[in-house]
């Protein structure tokens, strides 16, 4: 439990968790002048966009790879108050049998499957003798959603293993929103997302999370874990409370569990080897137990004479990092969600439930900052200032 040396105030706001939800109410607040405590569980900040160099002095992101891109210029500019970038070479290939392909599917994707050129007409043609499903119908899981838009032969080859192997469930079992994350593109673009601006912090994601947060109204608290009995004896002391923390946590589980897929990580470092793999990310939905193998120096451009890949394995146990893609869930959430509004409607020390963890939602990291950028300056107005 925090100790407390300030005055108690009305000024003075709540934030669990640094990552991208809480860094960024956090520094907004700050700068219209308000106190802000901050505290994670974890030693560091960022959460799981934190990067850290390992004991061979490779920049690492420790808990999966983390391609910074977005479509919004207003968020670019807010961020780069606190870094600078590099740009994005963010090209993502699947390892299908004897093949490498791009991905998201392209033309180039059928091409280096099939080993022969398509124009765009033919790789149209192809696509509609393999798709199963009309144009208007809508698709009721991550199967159907495949099958209607790439057809069956990229489904069976790309994408139906490598989802049975990330989320431990048949596509079919699943929401039609995961895979959809995935575009379809009838051009030969092999960037993997497809945003305006990708790019990475220069000097790492720490570095630009540290800078966010560095600022003398925010108190900084690591390694602190404030369990939503510490969070109810402390609100009063606050004019609000920001959580970015589990939703079902903050409620004692009081409808269950919900369900997260975790990951584990298998780190290999090569000496004096410029790069193991051609692309920053190699998928393989075939073949191995993890589901892919990330080389992040190909993105973070680091001259270092060896090289840290990261071999990922999908995992039931572990630290939440993804929400299921599942119904049943989704509606276990809506539950929560209720005694979530509750909370923020208090008309005194209301807590607010914001980021991938309190809304059980699949953001990207730009989503969030986003998220979290808009709902601050609105509460700011709200507030009218101090
Ligand atoms: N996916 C797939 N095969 C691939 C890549 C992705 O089946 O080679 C599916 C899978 O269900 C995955 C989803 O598409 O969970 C979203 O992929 P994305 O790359 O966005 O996942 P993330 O990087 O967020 O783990």
């Amino acid at each position: 439990m925090a100790k407390f040396t300030r005055d108690l105030g009305s000024y003075k706001i709540l934030v669990i968790g640094a990552g991208p939800a809480g860094a960024t109410a956090a520094r907004i607040f700050a700068d219209a002048g308000y106190e802000v405590d901050v505290f994670d569980q974890r030693p560091h900040v960022a959460g799981n966009c934190f990067d850290r160099y390992d004991e061979h002095g490779i920049l690492v992101h420790a808990y999966g790879p983390h391609y910074f891109r977005t479509n919004s210029k207003e968020l670019l500019d807010w961020l780069t108050q606190f870094t600078e970038w590099i740009s994005g070479e963010y090209y993502v290939e699947a390892k299908i049998f004897e093949r490498t392909v791009p991905l998201p599917i392209s033309i180039a994707t059928v091409e280096a499957l099939h080993g022969k050129s398509y124009s765009e007409e033919s790789f149209l043609e192809y696509l509609k003798k393999q798709r199963k499903f009309e144009e208007n119908y809508v698709a009721q899981n991550a199967e159907e959603q495949c099958l209607q838009l790439v057809g069956s032969e990229l489904y069976e080859k790309i994408f139906k293993n490598y989802t049975i192997k990330q989320w431990g469930h048949h596509p079919r079992d699943l929401r039609p929103e995961v895979t959809a994350r995935i575009p379809l593109r009838i051009n030969r673009d092999t960037r993997y997302p497809s945003e305006t601006y990708q790019c990475l912090p220069k000097d790492g994601y720490t570095q630009m999370f540290q800078n966010i947060l560095l600022h003398p109204n925010i108190h900084l608290h690591l390694s602190e874990k404030i369990n939503s009995q510490d969070i109810h004896k402390m609100r009063t002391q606050y004019l609000f409370t920001m959580y970015s923390g589990a939703i079902d946590e903050f409620f004692d589980y009081t409808y269950g569990p919900l369900k997260y897929r975790s990951l584990k990580f298998n780190w290999k470092h090569f000496a004096n080897t410029s790069f193991y793999q051609s692309r920053v990310q190699m998928n393989f939905p075939n073949e191995h137990e993890f589901t892919r193998c990330v080389e992040i120096k190909h993105v973070t451009k680091q001259s270092h004479s060896g090289t840290t890949i990261c071999l990922e394995y999908s995992s039931e146990e572990g630290e939440p990092y993804y929400p299921m893609p599942l119904t049943k869930q989704e509606q276990l959430y809506q539950k929560y969600k209720l005694l979530a509004d509750q909370e923020s409607l208090k008309a005194e020390h209301p807590i607010y439930f914001l980021g991938r963890l309190a809304e059980y939602k699949y953001y990207n990291m730009d989503h969030i900052f986003l998220r979290s950028l808009n709902w601050s300056k609105e509460k700011l107005n709200t507030l009218g200032g101090k």
